[in-house]
């Protein structure tokens, strides 16, 4: 069985920056990258607050680093890890659809994933009208009614997106005020296309081979309508990718790995950065930031420890 000195899970910011710093470190680190090339930044549209960039695309963030860590010897395998054994130190196995391998050490940098609703009609309509990706689809909606589930920074990002195609963004949120920067309320507030359905709760998506319209219920009044609807956007946070390391990294009551300030988990020599352990800064830079430590982390590790 082939044996690593690195194996990164994960291609999102996290991964993408360890692999980065890992292959400078000339650790020739080995990214296994899901089925997300890129990660979440990957399906967002304009990022106005990663650092160097005035305004990028998601996807050409994402490009640029995984060309920037390639540059510097960091090779990629397209497919996604099945299984782990961390549980008899290192080396550990990872197995993925494509082989079976060992590392001497492993960063776990898997992420996260969008909450779905739970409610009637949202999985018999994905694809057909529900979605949680507004730059992947929005495009589908021109002249359209888009109907925007959330009241974060994710919901009205991805809201002042589909106005450049939807007539009319209608954003359904269960509270009466936003949890949104500033900068964004603002320019939401100031788009003609965008309204909002405050306190409000989404029970039902209908439709006959697509969306048509959705139930909602007023959660002060009670009281319940139906408003029509071509697409409905989900966006009401996340929840991180760690069903895999169940059992074997310890995690907290939210399942995000726990980590101490070297990114170290439970393991030692496994280390976890970006979403699938920080509830709470997830941001591309932070991310980012926290996939540079884990690399320089599990460098010196093995450097003193691991026999790299
Ligand atoms: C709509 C939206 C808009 C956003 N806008 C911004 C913004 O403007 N600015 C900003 O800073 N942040 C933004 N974010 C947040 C930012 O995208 C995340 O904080 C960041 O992508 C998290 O990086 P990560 O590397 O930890 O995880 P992710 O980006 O979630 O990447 C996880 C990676 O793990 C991989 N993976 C998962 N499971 C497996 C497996 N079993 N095997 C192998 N690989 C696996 C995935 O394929 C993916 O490559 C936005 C997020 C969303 C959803």
């Amino acid at each position: 069985m082939e044996e690593e000195s690195l194996i990164i899970i994960g291609a999102g910011p996290a991964g993408l920056t360890a692999a980065l710093y890992a292959a400078r470190a000339n650790l020739s680190p080995l990214v296994i990258t899901g089925n997300e090339l890129g990660g979440q930044i990957a399906i967002t549209s304009e990022v106005e607050n990663y650092p160097g960039f005035d305004s990028i695309l998601g996807p050409e963030l994402a490009d640029k680093m995984k060309a920037q860590a390639e540059k510097f010897g960091a090779r990629f395998e397209y497919s996604s890890v099945t299984e782990v054994d961390f549980a008899h130190g290192s080396p550990f196995v990872v197995r993925t659809y494509i082989a079976e391998r060992r590392a001497k050490a492993v960063i776990v940098a898997t992420g996260a994933s969008a909450k779905r609703l739970g409610i009637p009609g949202e999985e018999e309509f994905i694809g057909r009208g529900v979605s949680y990706c507004a730059t992947c689809d929005g495009f589908f909606f021109k002249g359209k009614e888009a109907l925007v589930v959330g009241g974060g920074d994710s919901a009205l990002q991805e809201s002042l997106f589909l106005t450049k195609y939807a007539e009319r963004v209608r954003v359904v949120h269960r509270r009466e005020s936003l949890r949104a920067g500033e900068f964004l309320k603002a320019c939401v507030n100031e788009n003609p296309k965008i309204e909002f359905v405050w306190e409000t709760v989404i029970e039902e998506i209908r439709g006959d081979g697509a969306v048509q319209e959705v139930r909602v219920k007023n959660v002060r009044t009670g009281k319940a309508e139906s408003l029509r609807a071509d697409g409905v956007f989900v966006f009401i946070g996340h929840f991180p990718n760690t069903q895999l390391f169940a059992g074997q990294l310890a995690m907290d009551e939210n399942s995000f790995i726990v980590t101490d300030r070297l990114m170290q988990t439970s393991v030692e020599g496994v280390f976890a950065a970006g979403e699938a352990q920080d509830p709470i800064y997830r941001q591309a830079v932070s991310s980012a930031g926290q996939g540079c430590q884990a690399a320089i982390s599990a460098e010196r590790w093995l450097a003193t420890k691991g026999g790299a």
